[in-house]
């Protein structure tokens, strides 16, 4: 069996003893039968992975000795920051987990004109704890140490206004991209960025026409992923996938 990965979201080192967070103490002795001395591994997104041993089980806590880290990094070499329409609850929730196993980098949600929830106060502050722990079960999964930030949510014209700060040229070699499926150019048209990937999808209904015109304006290239009009949560992971092939990792 493989070791066990689970995210601990506080500083490590070897030596140090732990009790694993509520849930990873769950899954580890309920689900997955773990005793006193078996090994886990351990990650809080520093980019190392720690080698822990169990040394006590009780009712109060599942009690750790971390043995050893290691710097395993299995990060792309393409950065791509996802910019995505907030789209209904299980659909955002499918589109980040899958983003992370994809290798993105960051996720930008944006309250979209037509984004069919409208996240405000603590509804908000609980769906973004909710989306950083969807993110955090994915990298469990998928061996990923570096744990990306799920960004604070905005709409599209605030955070295009943060990007591109005085100017409307995308900077660093950055290369700005939007799933449009009434785009002309393909993925295969663009030039290899030396920079990082800004890759903006819209929510189930798309992006309106004054989003679509602002993206454009600040830089953002219009790309089609073939003829067929795919979901929202499709598009974006079928756009990482094909952005990994390019210029990434696959
Ligand atoms: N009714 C909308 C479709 C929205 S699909 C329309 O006709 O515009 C949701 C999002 O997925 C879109 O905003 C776009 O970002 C992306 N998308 C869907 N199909 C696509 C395609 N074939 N090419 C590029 N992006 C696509």
């Amino acid at each position: 069996m493989r070791i066990p990965r689970f995210y601990f979201p506080d500083p490590l080192a070897p030596g140090a003893r732990v009790a694993l967070p509520q849930d990873a103490a769950h899954h580890a002795v309920r689900v997955l039968r773990l005793g006193e001395n078996d090994l886990v591994r351990l990650f809080n997104g520093d980019g190392c992975e720690y080698r822990a041993r169990i040394v006590r089980i009780d009712k109060q806590a599942v009690v750790v000795l971390i043995e050893s880290a290691a710097p395993l990094s299995c990060e792309s070499p393409l950065n791509v920051l996802l910019v995505q329409g907030i789209s209904s609850g299980e659909r955002m929730d499918y589109t980040l987990q899958k983003s992370v196993e994809l290798g993105v980098g960051a996720i930008q949600p944006i309250q979209a004109e037509r984004s069919v929830v409208k996240l405000s106060g603590e509804r908000m502050q609980k769906r973004m704890q909710h989306w950083q722990s969807v993110v955090a079960s994915a990298c469990e999964q998928s061996g990923r140490n570096v744990v990306p930030e799920v960004r604070p949510v905005s709409g599209l014209m605030e955070c295009l206004a943060q990007a591109s700060g005085a100017g409307h040229q995308a900077s660093g070699g950055e290369l700005r991209i939007h799933l449009s499926p009434d785009a002309e150019l393909s993925l295969r048209d663009l030039e290899k960025p030396l920079g990082p990937v800004v890759l903006a999808a819209g929510p189930e209904g798309g992006f309106s026409d004054h989003e679509h015109a602002a993206l454009k304006q600040c830089g953002y290239i219009a790309v089609k992923l073939g003829p067929r009009i795919l979901r929202t949560e499709t598009a974006a992971l079928a756009a990482l996938a094909a952005l990994q092939i390019l210029w990434g990792d696959y």
